[in-house]
């Protein structure tokens, strides 16, 4: 009896567990009993039941008939044990006849769970379900992977505390709209939080699952960090410049656009310009260029005030817009500031470059005259200023200098027109030797006299010229005037040097040597009366051009002469290698002799410096009695001044006395 209940339970338990139905179990024990009691009762009870079973399960003929042998049916105990099995299995006789069936389909749906279950865990979708209180009930590895840890660790936990806090409110109130029925599914974003990496972002999509009373609901992540991290790239791309990370000029724009429409306390608008970047491409190439403009706006960036818009706009050009300018005096200390920003050099590596910059300037208050309708052309007007004006500080914008900027705008729009019209002419102030007073020469000076403007002077369409490159058919125009009436005009004809001015500029374009030479020839002029006037800077312009020009230039007999010399970089030893033929002391130091004790020395030693190198010295702008003769004892071999004469028109010249026509060597 033991046995049949330990049978009893055995076969309950592996019903329970699924694994085989009672029947099956018995039909297993039948078949094992005839084995082992073979020739008994035992075996031919077992046997029977085998049989029997088989029979009911449906189970092949092959499986039951060996144990059918009727000399093999065991004893009566084996009969008692089936009847005993009978009894204890009697109310589930039903159960063992329909088990087989209904273990297919428990099979059946296991696998469909199974299936699902698959499904879910495997997909490659990150999901989760979560309660209605936002406790997350399942996840699969997807959704696990995202959160960088197991499913397991997940599953109970509330979704919101994986989340970034500042997202988290966001993510409650698509819940809470689930959950109440007001939506059906939500689409949001959050950040997860991932410990001590990085949080990843991602698109979440909640779709609420209702069954029966209760509302679960299905999470669905997408991580799109990558996807925004592209976006928000391009987007920074977009708003500002790559090479230094400022703001560029689309977002300058924006914010002006704003402040003029929303009328801040004050608005300030400076631009800041290299002065000579340029060269630092040139010299020193452009990836230390590139290294220069970052350290500006590094520099820039230490002195402006947060909240306040630093940009680049370009090349090598800053602008820095302040909206709490509130008067004059607040925005002109911003100027010092930005222009004491240049004052330290720049160090990149081993170089330490001194680089300086210009600044426009505007200033928008509610002071009568300020438009402040365009503050970004009303800044680049000043800065023009500045830079005109010797470079290194800050202009700031006033009417004024619109309409002068106004005038030089028609100037260089007619200058070309002006180069072949009677508008262009050239004056000849005489040259005067030191020991005789003779006049041994003349200096051609461009004249322009512009029909609504007047007479502009030389200071003024020389530089616009050079800069709108109209100045090599400037130049060549003037210097073709001069060599005719240096052959037709009768004082310039007997003097012994004529003197032309030439720009560094022209000085560098390819032909300037070989077009001098011609139109002095085709004037019978022997290239030894010609004196070219360059500045010291262009004698030490490295240009390939400039150095060839000079030689051809020398080479021919051409005298060159240093104009303006004292006003310049360069030192007296640059004076020994560069050997021109002449200096011109510039006419401030001649100036200053009325009021500078000093001056006179600096004359005496120039003088005396060039003599030993074998140059002749001119004196430039000697406008009295008192300077010509303080030059000459100086020792200074020509003079030239307003004293002596100014320049004249060539028809005017016929009235020039004492005109010596000795060799131009003994001069
Ligand atoms: P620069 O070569 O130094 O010419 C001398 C300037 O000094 C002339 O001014 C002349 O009128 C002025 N000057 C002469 N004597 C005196 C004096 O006693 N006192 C004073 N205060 N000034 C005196 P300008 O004609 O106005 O020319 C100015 C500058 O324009 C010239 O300075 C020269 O650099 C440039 N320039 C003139 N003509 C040409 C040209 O054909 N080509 C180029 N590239 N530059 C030219
Ligand atoms: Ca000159
Ligand atoms: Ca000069």
């Amino acid at each position: 009896m033991v046995g049949v209940v330990a049978l009893r339970l055995v076969a309950d338990a592996l019903q329970d567990h699924g694994a085989l139905g009672v029947p099956g179990f018995v039909w297993i024990l039948g078949l094992i009993f005839p084995v082992v009691f073979a020739g008994t009762a035992f075996g031919l009870v077992g046997s029977l039941g085998t049989a029997l079973i088989g029979v009911a399960l449906e189970l092949p003929t092959v499986l039951w008939l060996p144990h059918s042998r009727l000399a093999l049916w065991g004893s009566w105990t084996n009969l008692a044990t089936v009847v005993a099995l009978a009894i204890v299995l009697g109310d589930r006789y039903d159960a063992i006849l329909t088990g087989a069936a209904s273990d297919a389909r428990v099979r059946a749906r296991r696998l469909e769970e199974e299936r699902f279950a698959r499904a879910f865990e495997d997909n490659m979708a990150a999901m989760a379900l979560i309660s209605p209180h936002g406790q997350i009930l399942r996840a699969n590895r997807a959704f696990a992977d995202l959160h960088d840890v197991a499913p397991a660790v997940l599953v109970g936990q509330p979704l919101e505390q994986r989340v970034t806090p500042p997202d988290r409110r966001a993510l409650e109130e698509a819940r809470a709209l689930l959950v109440s029925g007001a939506r059906d599914g939500v689409q949001t974003t959050w950040r997860i939080e991932r410990g001590a990496q990085a949080p990843i972002t991602v698109e979440a999509t909640l779709t609420a699952v209702r069954l029966e009373s209760t509302c679960e609901l299905v999470a669905s992540l997408r991580d799109v960090t990558d996807e925004r991290r592209a976006t928000a790239r391009l987007a920074h791309a977009a708003h500002h410049d790559a090479l230094t990370g400022l703001a560029n000029r689309a977002v300058l724009l924006e914010r002006i656009a704003h402040a003029q429409a929303t009328r801040p306390a004050g608005l300030a608008l400076f631009i800041v310009d290299l002065d000579n970047f340029k060269e630092v491409n040139d010299t020193l190439g452009h990836q230390l260029g590139d290294q220069l403009l970052i350290a500006v706006a590094r520099r820039l960036q230490s002195v402006v005030r947060r909240g306040d818009l630093l940009c680049r706009l370009g090349g090598d050009e800053f602008v820095y817009l302040v909206e709490t300018a509130r008067d004059s005096a607040s925005a002109h200390r911003v100027a010092e500031r930005l222009v004491a920003a240049f004052r330290a050099p720049f160090r990149l590596g081993e170089h330490a470059l001194s680089q300086r910059a210009s600044i426009g300037a505007v200033h928008c208050d509610d002071a009568p005259g300020t438009e402040c309708d365009d503050v970004l052309r009303d800044a680049d007007i000043a800065l023009y200023h500045t830079k005109e004006t010797g470079k290194g500080g800050c202009t700031f914008f006033t009417p004024a200098l619109r309409h002068d900027l106004a005038s030089r705008v028609a100037l260089s729009r007619d200058l070309a027109t002006a180069i072949t019209t009677d508008a262009l002419s050239v004056a000849y102030q005489p040259l005067v030797a030191a020991d005789s007073l003779e006049v041994v020469g003349f200096e051609a000076l461009a004249r322009l006299t512009h029909p609504e403007l007047g007479s502009v002077p030389p200071d003024t369409f020389i530089p616009l010229a050079e800069r709108s490159g109209l100045i090599t058919a400037l130049g060549e125009a003037v210097r073709g005037q001069v060599a005719r009436d240096a052959s037709s005009v009768a004082a310039l004809a007997a003097s012994s040097l004529i003197a032309v001015n030439a720009s560094t500029k022209e000085l560098r374009a390819e032909g300037f040597a070989p077009t001098l030479l011609r139109q002095w020839r085709e004037a019978d002029l022997t290239p030894s009366r010609l004196v070219l006037e360059i500045t010291e800077s262009a004698a030490l312009d490295d240009a390939p051009a400039t150095t060839r020009s000079l030689r051809i230039l020398r080479d021919a007999g051409v005298h060159v002469a240093f104009d303006d010399f004292g006003t310049g970089y360069s030192s007296l030893a640059q004076l020994k290698q560069l050997r021109p033929d002449l200096v011109k002391i510039d006419r401030s130091f001649v100036a200053a002799l009325d009021t500078d004790s000093s001056a006179h020395d600096i004359i005496e030693s120039l003088v005396g410096l060039s003599h030993s190198l074998g140059i002749r010295v001119v004196a430039e702008g000697v406008e009295s009695a008192g300077q010509l003769a303080t030059v000459r004892a100086a020792g200074c071999d020509m003079i030239q001044g307003f004293y002596l004469g100014p320049p004249v028109a060539a028809a005017e010249l016929a009235q020039t006395p004492h005109i010596a026509t000795r060799p131009a060597a003994d001069i």
